[in-house]
């Protein structure tokens, strides 16, 4: 038995005292950010309930189809669960959809047809994207298929370049892609408000361009979502924030119906669309995660503020400041070397519930350019909605801290990191 959890923690991570007495000093100055953030939560526990109790979720809904899916009435009421809260027509939630990537790819390939141009109205999309695209060349991607790409910067100061846009849109400019998120980039996240400036002014230049919001990493960190900002497709990854870290696996595809429609065809076959699919024990899962989602990500919020809070004390860059807005969980932290950044991801690994006897290393991973360091000991695999760290191995050496399925266990987590740095001398 220790006295508390400061002695706890001094003495199981071996972190010096006075490296804790900054963390829990850091944490006392943050209790408003915290307030708002429980404020969140508290509005948007309530919209899933009540999409939840409107569709009528019932028992029966909770087991699951094999084989085609046909009739499977618990995906049909997740899904209509999951059109309500994302403030759209209809929605494609399946664990056949794989991952972010795979849903977006659905979605974009499932509406362009040869001859289309893709546009990205707010510079560089997430790394995997650039495969699928073919910005970087691959087999089978967009490019190759007829589908041409422009991509338009986002000015100096990080706001959107609405003169370069207005050129930039032509005849056959068929979808705009927008991330919330910042994704591997120094830049913000845009919240609902921003992609809906954004979104009203590519309609006003071209009013039937399909506009498509990545949500990754931005669902419930706000009471709005993109739906609600006029976005036509809202798509995210279930091992992300809606999957409340019980989602075994899966992505969504939210809005007007025509459009997920025609991913849907592209997801299973032409004339066939979402018919089939079956929930395959999963549908439980992601109903109980999309239930407890938004206060999972408030922990995860809670996590990123306290990391920036404590990394800005230690005179490190760090992006969001810790009271600055947020429409995503994702922290950066600059570090002055790949060592420091290596040593640092190891440390969020040491604090993981799985794998924590094990060394965090950068490796080449499907869909990046460089090297990529992934510190994670999830339930799920790779779920970054759980504790982990990311880093592709490039100047400056940035981490990417997301995640916490509580926010008692971020902190945990990050203390330990910052506790390994000093321990090995990055910090004096
Ligand atoms: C994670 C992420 C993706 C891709 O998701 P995967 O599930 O890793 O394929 C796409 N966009 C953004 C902004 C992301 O954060």
């Amino acid at each position: 038995m220790y006295k508390n959890f400061e002695e706890f923690l001094a003495k199981e991570y071996k972190i010096d005292e006075a490296i804790i007495k900054l963390c829990l000093d850091a944490e006392s100055e943050i209790t408003p950010v915290f307030a708002e953030i429980d404020e969140t939560a508290q509005y948007n526990t309530l919209k899933v309930l009540r999409a939840m109790q409107k569709n009528k979720l019932s028992e029966a809904h909770l087991a699951s189809t094999t084989g085609y899916g046909y009739n499977d009435i618990g995906r049909d009421v997740l899904e209509a669960i999951y059109a309500d809260v994302f403030g759209a027509e209809i929605s494609l939630v399946r664990p056949q959809l794989i991952s972010g990537t795979h849903a977006l790819y659905v979605a974009l390939s499932g509406n362009l047809r040869f001859g289309d141009e893709l546009l990205s109205p707010a510079g560089k999309l997430y790394d995997t994207l650039e495969g699928v695209i073919g910005v970087r060349k691959t087999k089978n991607s967009l490019a190759e298929n007829g589908i041409t790409y422009k991509q338009v910067n986002l000015k100096p100061d990080g706001g959107f370049d609405f003169d370069a846009l207005e050129k930039a849109i032509g005849k056959n400019t068929k979808m705009a892609a927008i991330q919330r998120s910042r994704g591997y980039d120094m830049r913000r996240s845009f919240t609902p408000q921003e992609i809906k400036e954004l979104i009203s002014f590519i309609k006003s230049v071209k009013p039937d361009i399909i506009c498509m919001v990545d949500n990754c990493y931005g669902e419930f960190t706000g009471i709005a979502e993109p739906g609600n900002a006029g976005a036509d497709l809202t798509v995210g990854s279930l091992i992300k924030n809606p999957g409340g870290g019980i989602a075994p696996t899966g992505g969504y595809i939210t809005g007007r119906e025509q459009y997920v429609e025609n991913a849907a065809d592209r997801l299973t076959a032409p004339g066939i669309g979402r018919e089939i699919g079956p929930g395959l024990g999963s549908v439980r899962h992601m109903l109980q995660g999309f239930f407890l989602a938004p206060n999972v990500v408030a922990g995860c919020l809670k996590g990123a503020v306290f990391a920036s809070k404590v990394f800005e004390r230690l005179g490190y860059e760090v992006s969001p400041r810790p009271d600055e807005k947020r429409s995503d969980i994702v922290q950066s932290v600059s570090f002055k070397s790949k060592e420091e950044l290596i040593s640092f991801c190891e440390g969020i690994q040491y604090a993981a519930p799985v794998d924590s006897f094990a060394k965090a290393q950068p490796a080449p991973m499907p869909g990046y350019v460089h090297d990529v360091i992934m510190a994670a000991g999830a339930f799920i695999q790779g779920a970054s909605i759980e504790l982990s760290a990311d880093a592709p191995l490039r100047e400056p050496y940035t981490a990417y801290l997301q995640g916490g399925l509580s926010w008692h266990h971020a902190k945990i987590g990050i203390i330990a990191g910052v506790g390994k740095l000093k321990r090995e001398g990055f910090i004096r």
